[in-house]
Parts: C-alpha cells; sequence; structure tokens
C-alpha cells in the first residue's frame, strides 16, 4: 500500500516548525520516519503535511551542562551506538542504543522520535526513566520539562500538547560510584523487548531507581528498588513488588522479575 498524499515542509528552525504544526491540525511530524513511515504506507495515518524536523540544528545539538548533557531530539540511535556524542552513564547509552532493532533503522531513528512515539517496549523509554532523565517540550512561547518517567501516559500516548514538539532529552550525569544495569528480553536480538529491566544504584545521589519496561503500558518507576532487589536474587520478592504495580499474569510476571533482577546483578558486578 501507499500513502495517501501529502505535503512536504522542511522547516530550518524550531520556530517555523511550530507554526507550520499549529497551521494544519493535519500534519505531523517526521523525524527518522521508521515509525512512522510504515504507519503512513498502511495509511494508519494521513497527514495533509509532513514536517520533516530532522534539518532544524536546535534538534541534533548535545549542550554540556555541569551536572548533565541535553540530546537534541533527532540525535539518532546510531550517534549514541557509535559514540559519536557524549555519554554521561558511562557508557549505558551507547550499550543500549546498540540493541535497538538493526542497523538501518538506527541510522535514522531518533531519541526523540521513539519517545513521542511511545511504544511501551521501547528501549530509550525505559534506559532513560531509570536515568532520571528529563524531556523539553517546546510550542513556540516557552520550553517545559518533564520527567520520561511521566512522559508516556498510554500504549503511544504521551503528555505531550498538541502543537509542542520534543525539543531535546537531559540526562543527568551520574556520581562515578554509580552503577547502571539493564536487561532486555526479546526473542531475537535488536526486536523489540518482552520485558525490559533498568536499573540505577547511585547511593551517593540518594538513588536506588528500577524500571520494569515493556509492559504493555507506561513503564514501572520504583524509587526504592534496594529494599527488594537483592544481591542473592530473592525472585518472589521481585515478583510481588511487580504484582503491586498492577502486574498479575504469571508468564509476565516471570519473565519482567527476572529482567529486573538480572538488570540489578549487572549493576552489582
Ligand atoms: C523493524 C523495527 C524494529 C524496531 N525495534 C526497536 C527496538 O528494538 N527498540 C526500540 O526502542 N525501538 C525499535 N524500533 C523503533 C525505532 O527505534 C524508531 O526509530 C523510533 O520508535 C521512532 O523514531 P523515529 O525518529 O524514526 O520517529 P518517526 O517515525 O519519524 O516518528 C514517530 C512518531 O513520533 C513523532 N515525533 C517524532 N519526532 C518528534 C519530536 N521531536 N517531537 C514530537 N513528536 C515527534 C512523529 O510525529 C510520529 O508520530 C524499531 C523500528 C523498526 C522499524
Amino acid at each position: 500500500m501507499k500513502p495517501s498524499s501529502f505535503d512536504y515542509a522542511v522547516p530550518r528552525t524550531l520556530d517555523e516548525a511550530v507554526a507550520l504544526l499549529n497551521g494544519d491540525p493535519a500534519a505531523k511530524l517526521i523525524a527518522g520516519g521508521q515509525t512512522l513511515g510504515p504507519m503512513l504506507n498502511l495509511r494508519l495515518v494521513q497527514p495533509t503535511l509532513l514536517i520533516d524536523i530532522t534539518r532544524i540544528p536546535e534538534l541534533t545539538r548535545i549542550e554540556e551542562t555541569g551536572d548533565g548533557i541535553v540530546f537534541g531530539a533527532c540525535v539518532t540511535h546510531a550517534a549514541f551506538e557509535d559514540g559519536r556524542v557524549p555519554d554521561p552513564a558511562g557508557g549505558a547509552l551507547r550499550r543500549v542504543a546498540r540493541g535497538i532493532a538493526y542497523r538501518a533503522v538506527r541510522t535514522r531513528g531518533t531519541i526523540g522520535g521513539s519517545l513521542a512515539h511511545a511504544d511501551p517496549a521501547a528501549d530509550w523509554l525505559s534506559c532513560l526513566a531509570a536515568l532520571g532523565a528529563e524531556v523539553i517540550a517546546y510550542d513556540g512561547h516557552g520550553r517545559r520539562t518533564m520527567p520520561v518517567a511521566t512522559l508516556m501516559t498510554g500504549v503511544f500516548e504521551t503528555a505531550i500538547r498538541e502543537g509542542e514538539i520534543l525539543e531535546g532529552v537531559r540526562v543527568p550525569r551520574p556520581s562515578k560510584q554509580a552503577r547502571f544495569g539493564y536487561y532486555k528480553i526479546c526473542r531475537k536480538t535488536g526486536e523489540f523487548a518482552e520485558a525490559i529491566g533498568a536499573v540505577l544504584f547511585d547511593p551517593e545521589r540518594g538513588v536506588h531507581r528500577a524500571v520494569a519496561g515493556a509492559t504493555e503500558a507506561p513503564p514501572i518507576v520504583i524509587e526504592d528498588a534496594a529494599a527488594f532487589l537483592q544481591e542473592d536474587g530473592d525472585l518472589d520478592a521481585v515478583k510481588a513488588r511487580l504484582g503491586e504495580h498492577g502486574l498479575t499474569d504469571p508468564y509476565s510476571l516471570q519473565l519482567h522479575a527476572v529482567a529486573l533482577q538480572r538488570a540489578a546483578m549487572e549493576a552489582w558486578l
């Protein structure tokens, strides 16, 4: 199938892109097109205007601040994988990027597109929620930030408002002692996850965070992970905690508990 016809615009500034977005209620942003492309072909979406945001310099910028790094929304998965951008989390971003899909998808797919699409199984959602990252949204008048942990409001739904563009992601720099663990369960390398466990232990900053992702809902974020993720690997304690967050199906509970426990073990190693 082919997409229905649409106009195509390539704005060079963020304000131009926001103006185009607000000027047509049936307009859609396109970044890497790795998700939107197939949706257009299947006519699941039929925009009248596609706004290609990949040539906007602000959206590919990297801005180092004292306590973290802001990545423009159009930084690609491949840029993280190749180490072309700095990694405030000691290699965690590079590793997670490497496990997304396969190289052709990573070359074009972007961190902002992945977050905005809000597939529950997306790797960046769980990884960045565990790292305590925030997204920056721009509406032409001002910016607001929100934690990645609360960005996703439902399956394929986010707190990004109509007329807003996800401009970037701010990833805080963990302390030198921080340990990160990530474990993705999928049938074949590069496939979407069936379960994701992501853990950040950073005692210096008082962070013991665990995230269970790919739950067919927004990621489950637990802030006191040290209380139930033990080095001796008591899976029942993990299951009990996930059960409190609404995971009840025995198969799903087992997968997510194992993913979390393995992520925690990796962080302890
Ligand atoms: C075969 C295949 C396997 C995959 N496997 C994985 C996987 O294992 N793990 C994983 O995490 N992902 C996977 N993906 C998804 C991939 O990571 C996509 O790149 C990503 O989800 C979408 O990014 P994109 O830049 O291509 O966005 P696009 O497809 O261009 O856009 C996606 C959506 O986000 C909106 N959007 C894009 N950018 C912005 C922005 N800056 N502000 C607001 N809205 C925006 C668009 O309007 C659209 O609705 C896979 C994709 C494919 C095709």
